[in-house]
């Protein structure tokens, strides 16, 4: 049987200057102790200007704090102005890269062949991908959420051999959850979570889908993780508003206790 280490994610999303996120990365630092990074893996994912200070914070101070950006392009370098490549990021030693955030697809236009091509540029750097899937309101209330969501997960990884599979992370975000304070119940979050993983074993194999984490995201708080976290097929929370707090964000790291 797999073990799979929950990942607790931090998405600032475009908040917290790179100075402010130094004292937010400090505040967490001095929080945490072995006894949480033992248990879970903890990550912050901060906007692009702020990746060299947190990675000098970290590497400075040999912090066990992973962190990773929110985006990146799918191609690796040229006359892309305002990109940034999965090179500069692995150049950053970012572990972790956001693609696909509901975000990304509605305010940029960002459909699954583009988010495959992401995924496909993050790993050629070494990058994990934390792959965004999940529906609007009006799907859900089709009753299609989770053909929907499997069809992203599909869409995400075309062409992504096994290998490479198998290391990805996949963030199940309902978007009417997303910053609203409306949460997906435990109960329908597992529905399209264990969804997932029975379409990554479709995909590839059970073993494959065994090792694959999945994360819940959608207004996820140090009052209701508890209860998401001991779903069978959740291994971790993409946090975004919450994760700006560091208290609150420390108590969602230590949502067994
Ligand atoms: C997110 O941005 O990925 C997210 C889940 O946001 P929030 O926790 O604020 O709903």
């Amino acid at each position: 049987m797999t073990t799979r280490t929950p990942l607790m994610a931090g998405n600032w999303k475009m908040n917290l200057n790179h100075l402010e996120a130094i004292a937010h990365v400090q505040k967490l630092a001095f929080a945490l102790s072995d006894k949480d990074y033992d248990a879970v893996e903890v990550a912050v994912l901060p906007p692009f200007t702020d990746l060299r200070a947190v990675q000098t914070l970290v590497e400075g101070d040999k912090l066990r704090i992973k962190y990773g950006a929110q985006d990146l392009s799918q191609h690796d370098s040229g006359a892309y102005t305002g990109e940034i490549s999965g090179a500069m990021l692995a150049k950053l030693k970012c572990t972790y890269v956001v693609i696909g955030h509901s975000e990304r697809r509605q305010y940029h236009g960002e459909d699954d062949a583009l988010v495959n091509a992401k995924v496909k540029a993050a790993f050629r750097h070494g990058l994990t991908p934390i792959l965004c899937v999940g529906e609007e309101l009006h799907v859900r209330e089709a009753g299609e959420h989770v053909a929907h969501t499997l069809s992203q997960v599909e869409g995400g990884l075309k062409d992504i051999p096994a290998e490479q599979a198998e290391t990805l992370v996949i963030a199940y975000e309902p978007v009417w959850a997303i910053g609203t304070g409306k949460v997906c119940g435990a109960d329908d979050a597992q529905e399209v979570c264990s969804g997932i993983r029975g379409k990554i074993a479709e995909l590839y194999s059970q073993d494959v889908a065994d090792k694959v984490r999945i994360q819940y995201g959608g207004s996820v708080k140090s009052g209701n993780v508890a209860e998401i976290m001991a779903r069978p097929d959740i291994d971790g929370a993409l946090v975004g508003g919450a994760s700006l707090d560091a208290d609150e964000f420390v108590k969602i790291v230590r949502y067994r206790e």
